[in-house]
């Protein structure tokens, strides 16, 4: 296979748009190749770990999940989601109506108005239908590139980009895939290394691995054996 940078498709089959990625080497794409393998071996369950049973459901989940860990916004989604089963649902009241479903998250204001505002939008543009598009996606309140990955990949099996979170970035940087901080730079990186059809299980895998084995504060480096085999920081 050749190192060769290529441009995808980033809006998906549609779009015009075109995501530049740089070049890598061979011998750089089989040994992220080896850490994707690794990764599915330790982890075969991994999976969302945002709970949700449709896309519009997820797509709020994800929206809420800014600053905020996915445990306590499957505390808060169970009484919205049975209030608001629906994007139509929202149309009869205002965002301050959906604040008290979000008052145990960050910035939970804001995020009433984002998911009232995106939910009306889906009602009023869509059919009431999340869009399967990256372009459409982003015009919708409080998504960026992140969350349109999340909804893309896990809702739809659109493996558009890959959601470069904390985790994502962090275990990127330590397994030596980039050394770029920019997440959109990190994710261009990861991009051009592993194949396409494994971008969604990707970002899975390292998160399950960062909330595992590599968090922020510190690593069980020496312990860990795909951490022994693929990070610089193992036995330093
Ligand atoms: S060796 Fe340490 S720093 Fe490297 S990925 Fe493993 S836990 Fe993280």
């Amino acid at each position: 296979m050749s190192g060769e940078g290529h441009v995808v498709p980033v809006g998906g089959p549609r779009s015009k748009r075109a995501f530049e990625l740089p070049d890598k080497k061979t011998d750089e794409i089989k040994r992220a190749n080896r850490i994707l393998t690794a990764l599915k071996k330790r982890y075969p369950d991994v999976r969302c770990e945002l709970d949700f049973t449709n896309s519009h459901e997820l797509l709020v989940a994800t929206i809420l999940s800014a600053q905020a860990t996915d445990v306590g916004v499957n505390k808060a989604t169970p009484a919205l989601f049975e209030r608001f089963p629906t994007p139509a649902d929202y149309l009869g009241v205002t965002a301050e109506d959906v604040q008290p479903y979000l008052r145990t998250l960050n910035f939970w204001r804001n995020k009433a108005k984002s998911v009232h505002a995106t939910m009306c939008h889906l009602h009023e543009h869509h059919g009431g239908e999340v869009p399967r598009t990256m372009e459409e996606l982003l015009a919708l309140r409080g998504v960026a590139r992140k969350t349109a990955n999340v909804v893309l990949g896990n809702a739809f099996g659109i493996n558009n980009g890959v959601v470069v979170d904390t985790h994502v970035g962090r275990i990127s940087r330590r397994f030596g895939l980039t050394e770029h901080e920019d997440p959109v730079k990190v994710e261009r990186d990861l991009m051009a290394l592993f194949p396409r059809p494994s971008w969604c299980i990707l970002s899975h895998l390292m998160i399950f691995h960062g909330r595992r084995v590599c968090k922020a504060r510190g690593g069980s480096c020496e312990s860990d054996s795909i951490c022994r085999r693929h990070c610089a920081n193992a036995g330093a």
